[in-house]
């Protein structure tokens, strides 16, 4: 694994891509004078005030029950810009295509791209197509970039912050967290990294289950609106398990959840005990998990619970300085560690 060559956990959102990126990237890209650098590992970078972004999606199959490639390139470019307390303005997208790739398809693609670019409020604005040989890239992959600006909320809500402590935070970094925040999910988990998993595997699971993907900056701004809200990160690969080890680690806290508040739908609980999978660790990619000012948390939770992609949103635990890890309370009152996954279980999900 620590060996010579790439191998799938390298991409999988996990500590062994985490390790990647510290020992190779850093190595030669640390060190900007970027207000939010990219040693920051946060979901997005600033300098000079422009907020900026870059994905790339090599999902596989292209099209699953509850979205599709294109769909998920615009929304996660999209949500990590948002999460960081960021107005997406627009987005530039890379196609790699393997020669062959049928044209119907790619118009199945840019048709769902715009519809998704339309629901968030973006464009589209410079692109670039590129075109491998048959066999040299598995059919299609879209790298996904964006530029966004500081959200006029993002200022109101700081105010918030700072009416209830002392915060010199400038955007919703992972490094922001304070014992006492309360930590709400904005609904329930593992829904996407099923969906994909078994309309590739064919398990049958998909007539039941629906990736989430979608873009949340609209949820998000009726969150600033109400304010006090100090992070927000996306639970994409390696699920909400990977997002709370990242910030303990970086806001150095220990969080405690509770596990009979973290929604779980029906299907995909059966489809994750049947194949051994945790849904605290499969990737999602459309809900967003916020540290709140304790006194704010009702209000932000009601404001959630009021948008289409929010009603099943829940306070699901705290931030404290009892212990410096991530911790689940069981369900039948015991605690267990949550440990960082090595990498998301499911692999090529986005
Ligand atoms: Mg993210």
């Amino acid at each position: 694994m620590t060996g010579e060559y790439v191998s799938m956990a390298h991409g999988a959102g996990g500590s062994a891509m985490d390790a990647l990126i510290k020992r190779y990237m850093l190595k030669h890209f640390a060190g900007s004078s970027a207000e939010v650098p990219l040693e920051a590992l946060d979901d997005a970078a600033v300098i000079d005030g422009i907020v900026l972004k870059s994905d790339s999606y090599t999902v596989k199959p292209l099209f699953f029950p509850g979205g599709d490639i294109g769909r998920m390139a615009v929304a996660g470019t999209v949500n990590d810009m948002s999460v960081l307390g960021a107005e997406p303005l627009a987005l530039a997208t890379g196609f790699v295509f393997e020669e062959g790739f049928p044209l119907h398809d790619l118009e199945r693609i840019l048709t769902s791209m715009d519809e998704t670019c339309k629901e968030a409020g973006v464009a589209v604005i410079t692109g670039d197509t590129k075109v491998v040989e048959h066999g040299a890239l598995d059919k299609f992959i879209i790298n996904s970039s964006g530029v966004g600006r500081r959200s006029p909320l993002l200022d109101r809500n700081l105010t918030e912050v700072r009416k209830f402590r002392e915060s010199e935070a400038k955007w919703l970094l992972d490094s922001n967290i304070r014992a006492g925040d309360q930590i709400i999910l904005s609904g329930a988990v593992a829904d996407h990294g099923i969906a994909v998993l078994s309309a590739r595997e064919g398990y049958g699971f998909e007539t039941k289950i629906q990736s989430d993907a979608a873009p949340l900056n609209h949820m998000i701004a009726r969150a600033l609106e109400v304010g006090g809200v100090v992070s927000m990160k996306d639970p994409t690969r390696g699920g909400l398990a990977n997002l709370l080890n990242e910030w303990s680690e970086k806001s150095k806290v220990g969080i405690l959840i509770h596990e009979e508040r973290i929604p779980v739908h029906t299907g995909v609980r059966a489809a994750c005990e049947m194949l051994g999978l945790d849904p605290l660790e499969v990737g999602n990619e459309g809900k967003v998990v916020l540290a709140v000012v304790s006194q704010k948390a009702e209000q932000v939770l009601a404001a959630l619970r009021s948008t289409d992609l929010g009603r099943e949103a829940e306070i699901i635990g705290r931030a404290t300085d009892e212990f410096n890890l991530v911790a689940v309370q069981t369900s039948v009152g015991g605690r267990r560690i949550l440990a960082k996954p090595f990498g998301d279980p499911v692999p090529r999900i986005c």
